[in-house]
């Protein structure tokens, strides 16, 4: 549902409470402004609420209404120290049932018997994942940002339409007029972003003419808590372990063209191609949709920040889903982000000023970079048929097999815990 009014709606159009007094700020002013309320914008705003400061939400559709619709069908596997962030911020517990858990990663390629295979127990207890529901992700985090109505104000729909710094705040324009404005803008808009691009910040992008088809796929052999990687020429294709033993998410990349025509098949038809493409050891699979198709880019910014703007989520950098960790280092953007704005906050600082931003920036820097460079080099790595370099990725394949050192590290990427953690990913307080 929309909101029309000529202010900011105050969450009521969300179902939201209204909020209260925003401290003493005029409805149109907030400690941040973000655009965009996908998975993003909303941790986003709930991170920043835990820690007192208050925020404009700004998107072009009500994000309860695009839950409602199923706009986005999709899983994600939510890293360990991803789940740890929801956890403190408290959005974790009402998916927690429906979550479910990734004990082991088995990574094969066609046309080779031999495969990598993560065991969790090489480094610790914790499944290495957990494969949630994006509306009920976003369902759970709407409800956490209700309860901080005091502190979060929803604009939609809202775009942005112009950016312009004056006397130490950032003016957001929207398409209908309206101006917001705060220290800090934060663009969380997505692949596309606009606010990115009306900050001047440029962007490198590569067309991996790849589509990824996704489904629910039902099969008779019980998944046992296994995700599957499996490389193919047209691209990797991903069975992902839901909470029920006999049902798996489906991420199927393909040549664009290939994808497209897969993805119109009857449910006899669509089986048949993933049987034949992943072999039997789930056992007969069967289609229970909905299924939706996903063109597939790397798109990077220059720049994580700019004047009194901060990018964090796909609108910093969208990956492609080889890895299944997009969303994830979104999470660790936010987790920094969250970490820096509140410490600078608690000392008086302005949190919007270059010296936040720029060590917003540099904690940033290695590990996207890192993320950038390993999902590109495994997607053009293996998103192919030439015989020496299947040669050589097999070699890869084995050494990363048989070197115990190199699987821990592995898994520990994959869970998201190795490095210096902000406070949010070791499951503390921002
Ligand atoms: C097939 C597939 C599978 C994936 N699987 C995984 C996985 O298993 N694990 C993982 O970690 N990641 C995964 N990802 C990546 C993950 O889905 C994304 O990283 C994540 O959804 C990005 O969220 P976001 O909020 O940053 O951006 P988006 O979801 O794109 O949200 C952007 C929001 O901004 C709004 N918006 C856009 N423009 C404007 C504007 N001008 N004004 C106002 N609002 C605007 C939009 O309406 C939207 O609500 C996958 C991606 C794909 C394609």
């Amino acid at each position: 549902m929309a909101s029309t009014s000529k202010g900011p709606s105050r969450g009521t159009s969300t179902g939201l409470p209204p909020a209260q007094a925003k401290r003493d700020m005029p409805q149109d002013e907030a400690d941040t402004v973000i655009v965009g309320a996908g998975l993003s914008g909303l941790t986003m705003a709930l991170a920043l609420a835990e820690a007192g400061l208050s925020s404009i939400i700004v998107d072009r559709v009500d994000p309860r209404a695009a839950v409602a619709g199923r706009n986005d069908i999709r899983t994600t596997a939510i890293s360990l120290s991803s789940r740890r962030l929801m956890t403190v911020l408290g959005a974790w517990q009402a998916v927690a049932d429906g979550a479910g858990p990734i004990h082991d990663i088995r990574v094969s390629d066609s046309g080779s018997s031999r495969y990598l295979h993560y065991d969790h127990s090489t480094v610790g207890d914790e499944p290495m994942g957990h494969i949630v529901d994006n509306g009920a992700l976003k369902t759970s985090l709407l409800a956490r940002l209700a309860d901080h109505g005091d502190r979060v104000t929803f604009v939609e729909p809202g775009s942005a339409a112009a950016l312009a710094v004056t006397a130490g705040r950032a003016c957001l324009t929207l398409e209908d007029g309206r101006v917001l404005s705060a220290p800090l803008v934060i663009a969380a808009d997505g692949r596309g972003s606009r606010v990115r691009a009306l900050a001047g910040i440029r962007t490198t992008t590569v067309d991996y003419h790849q589509s990824a088809v996704v489904d629910t796929i039902d099969h008779t052999e019980d998944h046992r808590n296994l995700a599957h990687e499996r490389f193919l020429p047209g691209g990797p294709l991903a069975l992902l372990p839901l909470l029920d033993r006999n049902r798996s998410a489906l991420v199927w990349s393909e040549r664009t063209a290939v994808a497209e025509r897969i993805a119109q098949l009857d449910d006899a038809g669509f089986a048949a191609a993933l049987e034949e493409r992943f072999g039997d050891s789930l056992g007969t699979m069967r289609p229970v949709g909905p299924r939706a198709v996903y063109p597939l880019t790397l798109t990077l910014a220059e720049s994580g920040i700019a004047d009194r703007v901060a990018l964090v989520g796909d609108a910093f950098h969208a990956l492609h889903p080889i890895a299944g960790q997009g969303f994830n280092v979104g999470v660790r953007d936010i987790a920094v982000l969250a970490e820096v704005l509140a410490d600078a906050a608690r000392l008086g600082l302005d949190i919007g000023g270059v010296p936040v931003l720029r060590d917003y920036q540099r904690q940033r820097r290695f590990d996207i970079m890192t993320m950038v460079a390993s999902t590109d080099g495994l997607t053009r790595l293996f998103s192919n048929d030439i015989a020496p370099v299947r040669t050589a990725r097999r070699i890869g394949l084995s050494v990363v097999q048989q070197v115990p050192m190199f699987k821990r590290a592995a898994i520990r990427h994959a869970m998201g815990t190795l490095g210096t953690l902000p406070r949010l990913l070791r499951g503390e307080p921002v």
